[in-house]
């Protein structure tokens, strides 16, 4: 399944629930989530692991339908099969240990 895929199938399950919150509580529920997925992080239970890395790519294709952009494109466009900084593959950018 592609991402396109997979944000037209979280579209037709939530669009009704997402609609009605609005993005910026939709936001929030996405931070909550990734919140959950560093817990689970430190923990190291990959069951965990996994089910809070598939609730965070949902809840953004949640927020990325209710601003009606492709998160797919998006992620093409930035990243096209190279490091947007530099253009390298593999990334040449000087290491950063913290964002
Ligand atoms: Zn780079």
């Amino acid at each position: 399944m592609e991402l396109s895929e997979m944000q037209r199938l979280i579209k037709e399950i939530y669009i009704h629930h997402d609609s009605r919150r609005g993005v910026i509580k939709t936001y929030k529920w996405l931070m909550s989530e990734v919140e959950e997925l560093g817990v689970a992080l430190n923990r190291g239970d990959s069951t965990s692991i996994s089910e809070e890395a598939a609730d965070v790519l949902a809840w953004l294709l949640s927020v990325m339908n209710l601003v009606d952009l492709d998160l797919e494109k998006a992620f093409i466009d930035k990243y096209g099969g190279r490091c947007p900084r530099c253009g390298g593959k593999p990334c040449r950018c000087p290491y950063r240990e913290e964002p």
